[in-house]
């Protein structure tokens, strides 16, 4: 499942053009009108091919980049059923924060935006939500093979510390975290550390024949009776970090990469956001393999069709 993916010719000229479609308007209408529609517009109210660009009455397009269609008479954007709908946003800005967020590797803060753009800070917030929402994957597919699987809290550091980890959960939120050797990565939010909630989330996302990986946890006691692949554990408390190629290193990389991101970048993340965020730091894992413009194109694709399941950012700029 690894994902190595050639790059075309036709993706290399449209990376070209990422640069230009960040800083100016009429460029980011065209670049986001090839990347959705490509040589053939097609409108999003009927599927009608037969549009046509709106002119003003000097014969240059108009500045709202809006297109009419023959079939229904109904005028159109590139933002009609995207994460752009509904957002006054310059598309050149939208432009600019895809690019970041794909390709700076612990994220880019809404203030960052804000500074490089000049949008408010709330219009950034709304952008980079929103593009995290883009960055959601939809029904993903089954881990498989060599399987790890390990913990983290994330959140205010609980007042008495104490390293056992029920009093840790208290306080922080949980992520269980399940990486594919040389593949995809699931960060998921748990409840709790106890061995219910922990196999639950494990039989949904990894497939029976794999080998699982995990540290000496209690919870994870007993998946070796549900995995065909048997369930190997490295003892991190008598400092065994690994046995062969038995170890967690790919699952702590990734939580490294996001805790150093929470931290460094985004200061705090409330539970409630905590699974946006999640879906940020998981694209950019699970299209690694990419180079930094496949990996902004990749992200803006997949901000198609994607407006009509967003429910849960209702702000409107
Ligand atoms: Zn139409």
């Amino acid at each position: 499942m690894t994902k190595v993916q050639n790059t075309s010719t036709k993706d290399d000229e449209v990376i070209a053009a990422i640069p230009m479609a960040c800083s100016d308007e009429s460029a980011a209408a065209e670049f986001l009108e090839k990347q959705r529609w490509g040589e053939h517009p097609a409108c999003p109210h009927c599927g009608d091919l037969d549009v046509y660009k709106m002119k003003s009455l000097t014969g240059e397009r108009q500045t709202n980049y809006r297109w009419r269609c023959h079939g229904c008479k109904q005028q159109f954007t590139v933002r009609v059923g995207t994460v752009f709908e509904e957002s006054r946003i310059p598309l050149r800005h939208w432009c600019y924060a895809f690019w970041r967020a794909s390709t700076s590797k612990k994220g880019v803060s809404a203030l960052e935006i804000k500074r490089q753009t000049g949008l408010s800070y709330k219009s950034s917030l709304f952008l980079l939500n929103r593009i995290r929402f883009a960055m959601q994957e939809t029904a993903p597919e089954m881990l498989a093979g060599d399987v790890e699987v390990d913990e983290v809290f994330i959140g205010g550091a609980p007042r008495h510390y104490n390293n056992s980890r029920k009093t840790k959960a208290r306080r922080k939120s949980i992520v269980v975290g399940m990486v594919q050797r040389g593949g995809d990565v699931r960060p998921k939010i748990v409840a709790d550390v106890t061995g219910a909630s922990l196999k639950a989330v494990i039989r949904e996302n990894v497939e029976r024949s794999s080998r699982v990986m995990t540290d000496e946890w209690s919870g994870y006691r007993g998946l070796h009776k549900e995995f065909e692949g048997g369930h190997e554990t490295v003892r991190h408390s008598t400092h065994e970090y690994a046995r062969g190629d038995v170890h967690t290193n790919s699952i702590e990389g990734f939580f490294g990469m996001l805790r150093r991101g929470l931290d460094g970048i985004y200061h705090s993340v409330s539970h409630e956001h905590l699974h946006r965020y999640l879906a940020e730091f998981q694209f950019r894992h699970n299209n690694r393999f990419l180079s930094d413009g496949q990996r902004t194109l990749a992200a803006i694709r997949s901000a198609n069709h994607k407006r009509l399941t967003y429910k849960d950012c209702k702000v409107s700029i």
